[in-house]
């Protein structure tokens, strides 16, 4: 390819409101354009780097036995309804009406569709099985932000796991961690996996996969002696427990004014301290009022909240909706009592005694509360959130929390989608079992994203050569000068020739404007062709990584080139 005819809109100035890195230098490189909010063109440059995303995810669950398909990206509303996601996935899901009155969705995965086909399946012996598609998905997502990081039209690798039980889907899952690792790291990513929530698409056990960078929107919780490592919608740690009074009673005490916890710590230092008081919080779970206790001093981590309810909907109740079901204002909640209401209780509670809570009634507090006599606490959860410096649950050291992106989510699935779907096979002895599923997903825009999030400088991109868009770059100074231009021209096709992907920068362009653009655009090697140069049987080879420039004879940079890039 020659530059002067190549569509590679390189931008000299950061577009506006864009944070991230990758979204600036994606956008200024040429990869990408925004069409609206949460969608983008994929430019030239950008589908040559998708496209090897694309091979490597490809080899690698082929490796695993999987076989491709493609499936519609719109679907009948109706096995929407029939899994029960068309409730459950909320607004998320994009759903429109077609000209007969029917109702569609566009997939934000393609578990219903899978399950329906493995509805063909008879019998054991045609399991395991590995399906995958590389294909859009749409998600009407509440923040699109960072470029292709997070968007509402993206390409998926998903793939789904068949197997008669659940051995079998242990093992398919492990194929898929293998494969998981084998593809990031090809990509050039260090993607750390972690224990993660299932979130509201089923399932049991399930692992993300989560890149290192301040762009993410994951918090990650990793131990550094031992391989403790979730995320935190799911972590927990070992933080001391607090020695209570052997005795506790029961007291009203007049609080007058008091809203807050830390108020009421000021107030009454010896009998109140944040970690003696019980917080409670007022949450609609689908619609159910439930109160929700943690240690004052303790924040609550919604997702587990979902995660321990199987509740979808998750919001903080109203003032009005609190001041019905407890007659009390927040600043003076409490559970002591209380009846007829859902009591969830986060596991650092169980067992205290000499705690102070609201009296439901402005101005009065309890003390001397002793939880497990005092609430009817319907369930124990870990509720709330791990800070960092917290002792490991495992080994004891201390936890580290950082934000990453999740490049991409195993889980097992279970038979949730084959039992509604009637995906049957029948075993050995000819009984009836519903198939055992996994579902495993790779964003490929994100992962793009992120590695550019963790392989960039001042100056631009650098790629890892498995993903380049182009491995060398050809940089021909005074294109005006017929023998440089040859000179150029004849590195270019014999490049080309031995298969190496070039680019020759043949644009009548100062050569700063030239360097700048191939920096910019992060391709690995530049070789700059000059007249000194071709006077002298030398070109001037650059690497990206750490911009070093050394003179190369004519004669060996073919090979010396051939050798870097490991062809
Ligand atoms: P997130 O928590 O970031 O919303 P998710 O848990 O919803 O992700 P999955 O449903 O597990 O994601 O999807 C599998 C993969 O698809 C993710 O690991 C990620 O790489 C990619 N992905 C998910 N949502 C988006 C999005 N809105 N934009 C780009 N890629 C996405
Ligand atoms: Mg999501």
């Amino acid at each position: 390819m020659r530059w002067s005819q190549a569509f590679i809109p390189t931008l000299r100035d950061d577009p506006a409101e864009a944070e991230a890195v990758s979204h600036r230098l994606l956008v200024r490189g040429g990869f990408i354009r925004q069409l609206s909010a949460g969608h983008y063109s994929i430019l030239p440059l950008g589908q040559r780097v998708r496209a090897k995303i694309d091979a490597i995810i490809r080899s690698e669950m082929d490796a695993i036995g999987g076989q491709q398909f493609h499936l519609p990206a719109l679907h009948p509303g109706e096995i929407w309804k029939k899994s029960g996601r068309w409730d459950i996935v909320g607004d998320e899901l994009f759903r429109l009406v077609d000209r007969k009155g029917a109702d569609n969705v566009l997939g934000v995965t393609h578990e219903e569709v899978f399950a329906l086909l493995a509805s063909e399946l008879r019998s054991y012996r045609q399991l395991p099985q590995i399906w995958y598609q590389i294909q859009t998905k749409f998600r009407d997502e509440p923040r699109p932000k960072s470029g292709v990081l997070r968007v509402r039209e993206f390409t998926m690798k998903d793939s789904y796991s068949l197997d008669i039980d659940t051995d079998g889907l242990d093992s398919a899952f492990d194929l898929h961690h293998g494969a998981y690792r084998r593809i990031f790291g090809r990509m050039g990513l260090d993607a750390v996996d972690v224990e993660a929530s299932s979130g509201a698409m089923g399932g049991s056990n399930s692992v993300e996969f989560i890149v290192r960078s301040p762009a993410g929107e994951d918090w990650v919780v990793t131990c550094a002696q031992c391989d403790y490592r979730a995320n935190l919608e799911r972590a927990v740690s070992a933080i001391p427990e607090i020695d209570d009074p052997a005795e506790s009673t029961l007291e009203r005490f007049p609080t007058p004014s008091i809203k807050t916890i830390a108020a009421l710590a000021a107030e009454f230092p010896e009998v109140a301290p944040p970690e003696r008081q019980i917080k409670t919080l007022v949450y609609v779970l689908d619609d159910e009022l439930t109160l929700v206790l943690l240690r004052g001093d303790h924040e609550l981590l919604e997702q587990k909240l979902s995660d321990t309810t199987g509740a979808t909907k998750v919001r903080l109740a109203l003032v009005e909706e609190i001041k019905s079901a407890l007659g009390a204002l927040p600043g003076s909640l409490g559970a002591v009592g209380v009846g007829g209401i859902p009591i969830i209780a986060d596991s650092e509670l169980s067992g205290r005694r000499g705690l102070v809570t609201g009296a439901n009634e402005g101005g009065w507090h309890y003390s001397g509360v002793d939880i497990e006599r005092d609430v009817k606490v319907g369930r124990w959860a870990s509720l709330r959130t791990v800070r960092g410096g917290e002792p490991c649950v495992r080994c004891g050291s201390s936890l580290e929390v950082w934000k990453g992106i999740e490049v991409g989510h195993i889980f097992k699935l279970g038979t949730r989608y084959s039992e509604v779907m009637e995906a049957m096979v029948q075993d050995e002895a000819g009984v009836s079992h519903p198939i055992v599923m996994g579902s495993y997903g790779i964003g490929l825009e994100r992962g793009m994203a992120a590695v550019v999030e963790t392989n960039h400088d001042e100056r631009g991109i650098i790629w890892p050569l498995a993903v380049t868009p182009y491995q060398v770059v050809v940089t021909v100074l005074r294109v005006d000068d017929p023998e440089t231009m040859a000179a150029g021209k004849a590195l270019y096709e014999e490049l080309a020739n031995q298969r190496v992907e070039v680019i020759l920068d043949d644009r009548p362009e100062r050569p700063g404007v030239k360097f700048a653009d191939a920096e910019l655009v992060g391709i690995p090697f530049r070789v700059t062709v000059g007249p000194k140069g071709v006077a002298a049987g030398t070109v001037e080879l650059t690497t990206r990584r750490d911009l070093k420039t050394e003179g190369v004879d004519r004669t060996s940079i073919v090979a010396r080139l051939l050798e870097l890039i490991g062809t």
